[in-house]
């Protein structure tokens, strides 16, 4: 099933069972698809939210009082500009603030950090229908890429009830599919073992983790012959070189997801079209705002992406500031979802950049495309110096077993990439440093959020 028809289902659920939605649309055609259809159920629920939220959540009570936020019912969605952003360190102060429900209520407080390992803790807490709805678009983005009947293999880290793995878990069962739960850190050898026991199709891993076991495999084994016909990965952003080798290496179809942790985990799933991801818009609210100014960009710009939650019960989140940089896909998408938003690959996250030379902007997946091009490249890290006063960039390159990192190769690449091509030729950066970094090197940072490792 794809995400449209899905998100119309629940649209179509809506009308039936909400005598109120049927008046505020006021139309008979909302159950057919359409952009209309969409927005105003999404106009209906977001209203519905803003009065729960005033009404049920002390923070939100206090932060619309303070900016004077519009008291009355909104018109229309892009109303919601007049409404105050929500900033993730809100949610390290006070969590309990966010509460629109007594603590006994509470199915599930998720403690999370983002951005690698550091940064201060968050919390979110979700009520059982909170999760209820979680698992089901777990079900329907899994239901893009599985049929009921298929075994799926999750790799994901803590299989402790009402963790991510255990959730996804949930999702499969409601899709009538069969997960298989295997440990993130897995080696290659009991990856292999898994996937040729439990005769999976799907396999929902972390991309570079698994990239990684893949390339291990590659030499000894015929990855082709094991059957897997998707693999579902988690990734900010999946370099088409990757794409290329896995899709090479296990002969089948490759697709990513887009999640973040605070708007439930999942978010958005890649199409068939493989450029871009449509998003849960039953139970989100999309705007793409300047992240200085928070003021919507224009259509098809690059900007930030906020979001606001419309059906969630414990915690509902307003304008929540993603700190991850993106933009909407203006053309109509050839998968033929024409009411659904798209939202292009997500490169970018505010804490991830940094700037070079003569004030040009890098960020840890910038270099993917070049680097992953090579053969044996199986991770790199960046790491940001200043030696004299000026920029040098320096590469450690994870190189798969029995390949030698060509360094000629990998520098050629560096210097042809535009930041560098032309902050060398004003000689405003350093020649880049590539240390080869011996097998399993970045096994550590291969799981986490990448970043720059700035040290200047
Ligand atoms: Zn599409």
């Amino acid at each position: 099933m794809n995400l449209e028809s899905w998100i119309h289902g629940v649209i179509s659920l809506n009308l039936q069972n909400d005598d109120e939605f049927r008046r505020f649309s006021g139309k008979s055609f909302l159950h057919l698809p359409s952009r209309y259809a969409v927005e105003s159920y999404q106009l209906y629920k977001l209203n519905q939210a803003l009065r729960y939220c005033r009404r049920n959540s002390p923070f939100y009570r206090d932060l619309f009082l303070s900016t004077r936020a519009p008291s009355e019912d909104l018109r229309d969605l892009s109303d919601l500009a007049s409404f105050p952003f929500t900033e993730p360190h809100h949610l390290s102060g006070n969590p309990y603030r966010f509460l629109c429900i007594s603590q006994s209520e509470i199915a599930r407080p998720y403690t999370f950090i983002t951005s690698g390992t550091t940064g201060p803790q968050k919390k979110i807490f979700w009520t059982q229908s909170d999760l209820d709805r979680i698992t089901s678009f777990m079900s329907a983005g899994m239901g893009t890429v599985a049929d009921p009947g298929d075994t799926v293999a999750i790799l994901l880290p803590d299989g402790k009830p009402n963790s991510q793995a255990y959730l996804l878990r949930q999702g499969i069962l409601k899709l009538g599919a069969v997960p298989v739960v295997g440990d993130a850190d897995l080696n290659a050898n009991e990856l292999l073992q898994l996937v040729e026991q439990s005769h999976c199709k799907v396999i929902f891993a972390y991309a570079r983790k698994f990239f990684r076991l893949s390339k291990e495999l590659e030499a000894n084994h015929d990855l082709r012959r094991k059957g897997v016909r998707v693999l579902f990965l988690a990734s900010e952003y999946l370099p088409d070189a990757m794409r290329r080798q896995l899709a090479r290496i296990w002969d089948c179809d490759i697709r990513t997801h887009y999640g973040l942790t605070e708007m439930g985990l999942g978010v958005a799933v890649e199409c068939e079209a493989q450029k871009g991801f449509h998003f849960n818009e039953a139970e989100l609210v999309l705007e793409v705002v300047n992240p200085e100014t928070g003021r919507p960009v224009p259509a098809g710009e690059e900007g930030e992406l906020v979001f606001t939650t419309l059906n969630r019960e414990a915690m509902p989140l307003i304008r929540y500031k993603s700190h991850d940089i993106s933009r909407l896909v203006p053309e109509p998408c050839v998968c033929g979802a024409s009411s659904l938003l798209k939202i292009d690959t997500v490169k970018k996250r505010l804490e991830s950049t940094a700037t070079i030379g003569v004030g040009d902007e890098i960020y840890p997946v910038l270099f993917d495309d070049a680097l992953f091009d090579i053969s044996g490249v199986v991770d790199y890290q960046i790491i940001a110096s200043r030696v004299n006063g000026i920029d040098q960039l320096t590469f450690k390159v994870e190189m798969a077993p029995h390949q030698a990192g060509e360094i000629s190769e990998i520098s050629r690449k560096l210097r042809s990439d535009p930041v560098i091509a032309k902050n060398l030729s004003a000689r405003r950066i350093l020649e880049p440093e590539i240390e080869i970094v011996p097998w399993g090197g970045l096994a550590s940072v291969g799981r986490a959020k990448k970043l720059i490792d700035d040290r200047r």
